[in-house]
């Protein structure tokens, strides 16, 4: 069973995991199978640099599970990652794939380095190299990577590439997040942020707030956070502020995100947007607004600032945001909670798209991905919803129960080998 080292991201997802079981009074050889990682590879591989040098890089896959189809999970770029850090992600994609019935387990992947410090051919042999050392282990029917923080469909493609070049011939199902030229689907690079729109509209339609015109905060701009935000000013909300790593942007009658989004793409960054003021990471979260959208990084609502929330809904577009000691606050103080394996399902799902599509080589058109995305994440948060009442539970306990019981039975209706 894995081990946490206390304060961190897995103890979270463990503790939640325990809850969970404790609840569906799960039997110990259960407990175990579901707490444990299935397959972990760590990998330090070199890399040639552009000044001609040697550099290691240390790169981890985890596959929680595989119970209930092959794994599925993103790869993520970041300085700080951990293989804590990949088996809690990895663990929290089991449990996303089951919420939203997704015939797939849960896998994360992570290579510590800081993209924004490397060139464009220093990522690709970057992720080049790591794909190959990941060859023995994903595949289309065994793992299936796609793209997280600090990685996108650039990289999806050189993944597939490598694959492909040692296969002899093109296997676009092996990553998803792909370009749509090479096999990606319609609406994919949205998919993620779309679905966290649409449970913000869920919620705040079941919750009363006003709608449209909820003043919304979302921290991280990037593939989640700015598409988030851009969603919810389409759909009449009044998106206030927005963040990344080097600080946030405010106007309380609300942001351009057209005009912001230009902003971004000529300087790299929110910060110094014409007719903003500037506000930091710690501020916005403590914003007086209806919705808070954390989408950058986890464990970035904790005990020590947790009091500080104003916001009346917090819709997870991040992994983990919350460490159990916030969410017991938000419990206590009555903010509602969308969790991160039901909010930001929709990548996942047109994940999954995109991987049916590329098995039949043949391909959908962008309504056809949106209207069976939103069925699939509607369904997703009834479920979750009726489940919450029926038991009267937050939605993140609803949402691990329903999961983790549908891993279960897998898990039993496999038995074990041999
Ligand atoms: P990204 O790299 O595209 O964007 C991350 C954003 O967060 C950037 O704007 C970055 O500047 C900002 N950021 C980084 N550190 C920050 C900090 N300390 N404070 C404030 N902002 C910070 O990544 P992404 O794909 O948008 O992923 C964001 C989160 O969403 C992660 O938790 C990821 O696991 C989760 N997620 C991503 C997807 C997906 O499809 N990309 C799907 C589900 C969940």
């Amino acid at each position: 069973m894995m081990q946490a080292a206390p304060g961190g991201f897995l103890e979270t997802v463990l503790a939640q995991f325990d809850q969970a079981a404790n609840r569906l009074n799960l039997d110990p050889a259960l407990r175990a199978v579901l707490s444990s990682t299935k397959r972990e590879l760590t990998v330090n591989f070199p890399v040639r640099m552009d000044d001609g040098s040697v550099r290691i890089f240390t790169g981890h896959r985890v596959q929680h599970s595989q119970a209930r189809g092959p794994a599925k999970g993103g790869i993520r770029y970041h300085p700080s990652v951990t293989l804590d850090e990949a088996r809690a992600l990895a663990t929290l994609m089991t449990w996303k794939c089951a919420v939203t019935r997704l015939p797939f387990g849960g896998a994360k992947g992570a290579v510590a380095c800081d993209p924004s410090k490397l060139s464009v051919g220093e990522i690709e042999r970057l992720t080049r190299r790591f794909a190959a050392e990941l060859e023995p282990i994903v595949g289309p029917d065994s793992d299936i990577p796609a793209p997280d923080l600090g990685t996108g469909a650039r990289e999806m493609a050189w993944i597939m590439d490598t694959y492909s070049m040692h296969r002899g011939y093109s296997v676009p199902a092996v990553v998803t997040g792909k370009p749509i030229e090479i096999g990606g689907s319609e609406g994919r690079a949205e998919a993620t942020g779309h679905g966290v729109a649409l449970c913000v509209a869920e919620i705040a339609r079941r919750r009363g707030l006003g709608w449209p015109g909820a003043r919304v905060a979302v921290q991280g701009f990037g593939n989640v956070g700015g598409v988030t935000a851009r969603r919810l000013a389409a759909m009449g909300c009044k998106v206030i502020a927005v963040s990344d790593v080097s600080g946030g942007v405010f106007r309380s009658d609300g942001l351009n995100l057209t005009s912001l989004a230009r902003h971004v793409q000529e300087h790299g960054r929110v910060a110094e947007f014409p007719g903003s003021e500037r506000i930091d990471n710690p501020a916005l979260l403590a914003l007086d607004c209806d919705v808070l959208v954390p989408a950058a990084l986890e464990h970035q609502i904790v005990e020590k600032n947790a009091d500080q929330v104003r916001a009346k809904v917090i819709v997870e577009g991040a992994n983990g945001p919350l460490d159990e000691a916030a969410d017991r606050v938000m419990a206590d103080r009555g903010i509602v909670v969308v969790p991160d394996i039901l909010a930001n399902a929709g990548g996942v799902t047109v994940s999954y798209f995109e991987w049916v599509q590329d098995r039949d080589s043949y391909f959908w058109g962008e309504s056809e991905v949106y209207d069976r995305l939103d069925k699939i994440l509607l369904r997703a948060f009834d479920d979750v919803w009726r489940m919450a009442e029926t038991h009267r539970t937050t939605l993140r306990e609803a949402a691990l129960l329903l999961a983790i019981d549908r891993v279960a039975a897998a898990v039993r209706l496999r038995g074990l080998y041999p």
